[in-house]
């Protein structure tokens, strides 16, 4: 198989979670090469060179890798209540807890909304 000029041999590299087994060919369809690559959660997955090469590198296995770090909605439920709490103590003239200023004092005394599935 004729290799064009630009073609790079990732074999071995390493980028993020993710590290290069061998190359599994080009696609017809992108005309890109693909790799085989091993993520450090254990799965495998198939990364087209253009991802290993260029920035935003896909660090990797899937968007469901355990590995990679979730968005911060942390506690963005609680946080909505939280707010809507005081903004009702005020319309209703109730003194809202000094304490309960504080999201993390709040968050304690009502606890984390239950998870709805
Ligand atoms: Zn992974």
């Amino acid at each position: 198989m004729k290799r064009r000029s630009d073609w790079v041999d990732l074999t071995g590299q390493k980028v993020g979670k993710l590290t290069v087994l061998n190359s599994v060919g080009r696609t017809s369809q992108h005309g890109q090469e693909r790799w085989q690559c091993q993520c450090e959660c254990g799965q495998q997955a198939l990364v087209y060179a253009g991802q290993l090469l260029k920035p935003p590198f896909r660090e990797y296995c899937s968007r469901d890798c355990p590995l990679r770090p979730k968005r911060p909605t942390f506690l963005k439920k609680e946080r909505y209540c939280w707010y809507k709490a005081m903004i009702k103590a005020r319309q209703e003239g109730v003194p809202f807890h000094a304490q309960w200023r504080k999201f993390e004092a709040f968050l304690a005394a009502v606890g984390k909304a239950p998870i709805l599935t």
